[in-house]
């Protein structure tokens, strides 16, 4: 169940309800929601926004504290291709893939003329301060406000939301890892009111700081992205992927609600 009412089409895409719109929309979607925050000020709940992929549709149907948090966005959006193509058969199809990493791109260009301050939380301190580092020289007039790395404890939580408050932020990239940086969005929501979004980013910095390559287009095109990492990574994601995958594809199948279809089995 999503808490607002949404401005794109929203269809339910392996237990996720998902947006169809493009990144471009959802750009300028962020844009909104972030002046109609500065107006209402301590009145706005800044809005949830996760992404849909292999990994967050898996562990949706082994643990159900996380496909309730899951419930709680505002907004998720198709990290992945084969969430992307399992919406053909919905009501209002995805027009494309909204990678986390394609998208923090495409909310800087919007920022920038706009003013609007991202605040970036995650990731060990040296990834953070790259990340940072080479978004400041990559947008000279980007607003970054501030930065925390994503290795602190509950106990901190408070600390670390003073330290968003302050910076006046008006977008937090949260990149803890799922299902981490999910709970602590829903966690501390109450806290920054005020913030108009709170994005989770997965392993954004990473790609940012230049530590993880891209795959090539073709392979992102085609639902591949998850191999060439998987080829870069072996170690880390061989496991994760095995696992994952075939339950993730599962999930696609059995809980992506078809046009005409009243409800999900
Ligand atoms: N991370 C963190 N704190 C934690 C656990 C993870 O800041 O307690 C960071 C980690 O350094 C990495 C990011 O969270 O930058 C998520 O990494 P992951 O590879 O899980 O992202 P994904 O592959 O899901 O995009």
């Amino acid at each position: 169940m999503t808490v607002t009412e949404s401005r794109y089409p929203e269809v339910t895409v392996g237990g996720f309800k998902t947006i169809s719109c493009d990144r471009t929309e959802l750009a300028e979607y962020m844009l909104e929601d972030c002046l109609v925050a500065r107006d209402q000020g301590d009145s706005w709940l800044p809005k949830l926004v996760f992404s849909s992929n292999g990994q967050g549709l898996a562990l949706a149907g082994k643990s159900d504290e996380f496909k309730k948090t899951m419930d709680k966005a505002d907004i998720i959006h198709a990290d992945g291709m084969p969430v992307v193509f399992a919406s053909k058969f919905t009501e209002a199809p995805l027009p494309e893939r909204i990678p986390t990493t394609d998208f923090f791109h495409d909310a800087a260009k919007v920022a920038v003329p706009n003013g609007l301050r991202f605040f970036m939380l995650g990731a060990t301190e040296e990834q953070n301060d790259l990340a940072v580092k080479n978004m400041q020289s990559k947008y000279p007039d980007i607003k970054i406000v501030g930065s925390h790395h994503g290795y602190f404890s509950e106990d901190d939580d408070e600390f670390v939301c003073g330290l968003i408050r302050q910076s006046q932020a008006d977008v937090v990239w949260i990149a803890l890892g799922k299902p981490r940086q999910e709970a602590w969005c829903v966690r501390n929501r109450e806290r920054l009111r005020g913030v108009g979004w709170l994005k989770t980013c997965g392993g954004l910095y990473s790609f940012l700081a230049g530590d993880a390559p891209r795959a090539p287009q073709w392979m992102q095109k085609t639902g591949l992205e998850w191999l060439y990492r998987l080829l870069d990574d072996p170690k880390r994601l061989a496991w994760r992927y095995l696992t994952t995958n075939p339950h993730a594809m599962y999930r696609l199948v059995r809980h992506t609600k078809k046009s005409g279809q009243s409800s999900i089995a």
